[in-house]
């Protein structure tokens, strides 16, 4: 599920000024803080404006970046753990592990 980011329009509460909340996407946006009944506005998201930009950005986000170094051979800039540093295409031990970044 999307999350949204919501605002205060007057001075917030326990959940602070604004919040964030995972809303399924067809549903209608808030109209008041389902914490205090204030009003609220939505406000864009960081997470949808914000491009990662650095290799540790990316990584941060669980993206995998592979740098073409040579034919058929990759350097995963993003490589985490026991993942191999560089990708040999003919040597499928050397495929990052996609499936431990894989998350719900
Ligand atoms: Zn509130």
């Amino acid at each position: 599920m999307p999350i949204y980011e919501y605002e205060h329009i007057g001075a917030g509460c326990p959940k602070g000024k604004s919040f964030e909340i995972s809303q399924p996407m067809s549903s209608e946006k808030l109209a008041v803080c389902p914490e205090c009944g204030e009003p609220v506005k939505r406000i864009i998201s960081l997470f949808s404006v914000s491009t990662p930009k650095t290799n540790s950005d990316l990584k941060s986000h669980g993206f995998t970046k592979l740098v073409r170094r040579d034919n058929g051979v990759y350097e995963n800039v993003t490589a985490t753990g026991k993942e191999s540093k560089i990708w040999d295409a003919r040597k499928p031990e050397t495929m990052p592990d996609l499936k431990s970044k894989i998350r719900d």
